[in-house]
């Protein structure tokens, strides 16, 4: 029988050997991008959300700027991703409150990320983690997928819970890179449909193999 260390070892060794450099696929380059970027995110690719921003950003290059942007043009703008007009609603919201409330800043508090519109415990994770550095272990549907998968978690576990678990599991000076590698191992390995089990070196502690 395996060791709860044995296995994180076992796990990270192959996603190290996998994905040696990973990080944020966002497109930003200034924090409230970010936000703005990892809000648009939900239910959609990081892919889709780029084109938008690449666009969005361009156009409007502050956060006044974008306080003073029509709503219609910024839904027009971003309407190629799902959820549009609430997430534009969302956008404006974040915006104004960042500059109102926040001065200008985006806070590293996770409570007073949680109060921006459209920013809930995973966003504010990943927003924390990349921005500030500070140790988060964000789940999304990858994440919370490979965590069952590998026994992590239980079936029935929230989002929530899976993210406490794997915060025990896991050193914390590997939760933001695990955060990270767990992505891209369920983007482009460990699919929801037809993952590459055949190639897999942990599959020996994978229920799903
Ligand atoms: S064995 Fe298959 S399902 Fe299990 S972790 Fe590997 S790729 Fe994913």
């Amino acid at each position: 029988m395996m060791t709860n260390k044995e296995k994180i070892t076992l796990i990270t060794s192959f996603l190290d050997e996998l994905f040696p450099n990973v990080g944020c696929e966002l497109h930003y380059q200034k924090d409230y991008e970010l936000v703005i970027a990892v809000m648009l995110s939900a239910q959609t690719t990081d892919k889709s959300v780029n084109q938008v921003t690449d666009v969005l950003f361009k156009k409007y290059q502050t956060l006044d700027e974008l306080d003073n942007a029509p709503l219609e043009d910024i839904e027009n703008i971003i309407k190629s991703i799902g959820l549009y007009q609430n997430k534009a609603k969302n956008l404006k919201g974040i915006v104004h409150k960042l500059i109102h409330v926040f001065n200008y800043v985006v806070p590293a508090d996770k409570d007073l990320l949680m109060t921006l519109p459209g920013v809930g415990n995973k966003t504010a994770g990943v927003i924390r983690a990349e921005i500030f550095k500070i140790p988060e272990f964000p789940v999304d549907t990858h994440v919370e997928r490979i965590a069952k998968r590998l026994s992590l978690a239980s079936p029935n576990d929230t989002p929530l819970e899976v993210e406490m678990k794997l915060k025990k599991k896991f050193p914390k000076e590997r939760w933001i890179k695990s955060h990270h590698q767990f992505i891209h191992f369920g983007r482009y390995f460990c699919k929801a449909q037809k993952p590459n089990c055949q190639s897999c070196k942990i599959k020996n502690i994978c229920k799903n193999a």
